[in-house]
């Protein structure tokens, strides 16, 4: 897994969040910034591409930072990180609100089993 967070703050958050889980996802490539989330500025994470059994994570930090405290933030971690531990398609690419609905919801019930807050 490679880290290109340049925030120490959300650093230091994603590895606390990611080392607390009783079974942190291994399938994790890529976990990169804004700056890295080329089209996607409003978004404030998003996990992508986990088709080949590799997920890439992107986490805004400048939003993040911006409107979030450090629980929200963690939960929003979490939130990206429950998408790559069950190996979820990246929902921009998906054309199904319904299947959206139901990762995002899949993803927010191991947020809550994890013991984050769903933001
Ligand atoms: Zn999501």
């Amino acid at each position: 897994m490679i880290v290109h967070i340049k925030s120490a703050k959300i650093k230091r958050l994603f590895l606390d969040v990611y080392s607390s889980l009783p079974e942190p996802p291994t399938n994790i490539h890529e976990v990169g910034d804004e700056t890295q989330l080329k089209g996607a500025d409003e978004l404030l994470g998003l996990t992508y591409e986990c088709f080949g059994g590799k997920c890439d994570i992107y986490l805004n930090s400048k939003l993040l930072l911006e409107y979030f405290g450090d629980n929200g933030i963690r939960g929003i971690i979490a939130h990206e990180l429950a998408h790559a531990y069950l190996g979820h398609p990246g929902s921009l690419l998906s054309t199904q609100p319904e299947m959206d609905e139901y990762l995002e919801n899949a993803a927010d019930d191991l947020v809550r089993e994890w013991g984050y807050i769903v933001i």
